[in-house]
């Protein structure tokens, strides 16, 4: 067989910076401690660093919960380990499509077998807690409700507490997609009582892509241990998985991620550091910075400014302006990622990320220059450096 002699002698990314929808920026620390010498994943020290992995997990989602542990696996390992666990055939799941990944949880009822019943809003909008009040009455027999409170696809924010509360009055669990929402905004797992909770490694907690944090309460674990029907995932049968990330057994499962999770542990540290109520602050001043910085150069944003994510910033493309052109352009003249809209609203916005390490003033700055520059090229007024002075404005102001 004829091999093509290989393109690179070794692969050399650009340096970019990425404001996008994920990956995030990951922070220099976090990738030295990826390049550590691998170790087993049995090895005692390992499994050392996995017991506080789990902890420091804990104090990210704010959560007792004893089943909390990174899956092997992007976000979308963490969202089908909940629907395969907590879902069995027949099951009535209530889900809230306001975007691309509540349809995929749609999805993942359809494929465990459930019978959906979907909850829609409009692309833009938080969930309606009227909606879904409305659905939990209209089928006692449901027994879940699952949502996303950070819609990545539209850059709108639900509230995760009187949603959890509703189900649990109706006797229901919850699945919440935190996968955008973990360290960027609150996540209370405990004190919203959430029973079944994902994330992913890649957004606001600045790691690469590949892991995915999950957290299980008493009622959640209840269920997927008691099922009548085993799991129909042997991967992500909870039930079997737990035999290695469980302290007490440590058996082996599926070969651990050694390198990922030394990376994880590491971003979870910084956070622990910086503090997780801190983080939040940070990425709602850089947000106010950004918004102001494109309000200034006559941009408007697409959600609603009650219900904007600090952490992605929906940003509507002006009449005339070709948006993949200018993407392409921040990306080949400044190495600057941004976000492309989904669905119905691919040509309409930028998505523009400020999530975990991104979100830092030099980020918002070096954006707004690179947008005034592209977007003034394309007939937009953006005179004086308006944008980057408003930002300015607004970061000294604290
Ligand atoms: C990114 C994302 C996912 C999927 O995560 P992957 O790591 O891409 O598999 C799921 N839900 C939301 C809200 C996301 O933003």
């Amino acid at each position: 067989m004829k091999v093509d002699r290989p393109q690179f002698s070794s692969f050399e990314p650009p340096l970019r910076t990425l404001m996008g929808p994920g990956p995030s920026d990951v922070p220099p620390r976090v990738l030295q401690a990826m390049a550590r010498p691998t170790i087993g994943h049995l090895d005692p020290e390992f499994v050392r660093m996995m017991e506080e992995l789990k902890q420091l997990l804990r104090y990210v989602f704010q959560t007792t919960n004893e089943i909390t542990f990174p899956v092997s696996g992007p976000g979308s390992v963490g969202m089908e380990a909940c629907f395969v666990n907590l879902v069995e055939p027949g099951d009535k799941v209530i889900v809230c499509r306001n975007g691309a990944f509540g349809g995929r949880m749609v999805e993942n009822v359809v494929r465990t077998r459930g019978v959906p019943v979907v909850v829609e809003d409009d692309w833009g909008a938080p969930v309606s807690i009227g909606k879904v009040e409305v659905a939990l009455a209209a089928n006692p027999d449901a027994r879940i409700l699952a949502f996303v409170q950070a819609e990545t696809s539209t850059g709108a924010l639900s509230d995760p507490d009187p949603l959890v509360a509703l189900a649990h009055e109706h006797g229901c669990l919850t699945i919440v997609d935190t996968v955008t929402a973990l360290g960027g905004v609150p996540v209370k797992v405990d004190a919203w009582q959430i029973d079944a909770v994902y994330a992913g490694s890649q957004k606001c907690l600045s790691c690469p892509p590949g892991l995915a944090p999950v957290s299980f309460n008493e009622r959640a674990m209840e269920k997927a241990t008691t099922r009548k029907s085993p799991c129909q995932s042997w991967f992500m049968d909870l039930n079997l998985l737990l035999g290695y990330w469980s302290s007490s057994t440590r058996t082996y499962h599926h070969t651990a991620p050694v390198n990922a999770l030394y990376g994880l542990h590491e971003a979870l540290l910084m956070l622990q550091e910086e503090g997780l109520e801190a983080a939040w602050a940070r990425h709602l001043r850089n947000h106010r910075a950004l918004v102001a910085g494109f309000e200034a150069i006559g941009l408007t944003m697409f959600v609603a400014e009650p219900h904007r994510l600090p952490q992605l910033n929906m940003v509507v493309v002006p009449e005339g302006v070709d948006e993949a052109a200018v993407r392409g352009r921040l990306l080949a003249e400044f190495d600057l990622e941004v976000g492309a809209g989904l669905g119905a609203l691919a040509g309409k916005v930028w998505r523009v990320g400020l999530m975990g390490y991104a979100a830092r003033p030099e980020n918002v700055v070096k954006c707004l220059r690179a947008f005034s520059e592209v977007l003034g090229d394309a007939g937009v007024d953006v005179a004086g450096h308006e944008a980057e002075k408003a930002a300015q404005a607004v970061l000294q102001a604290g």
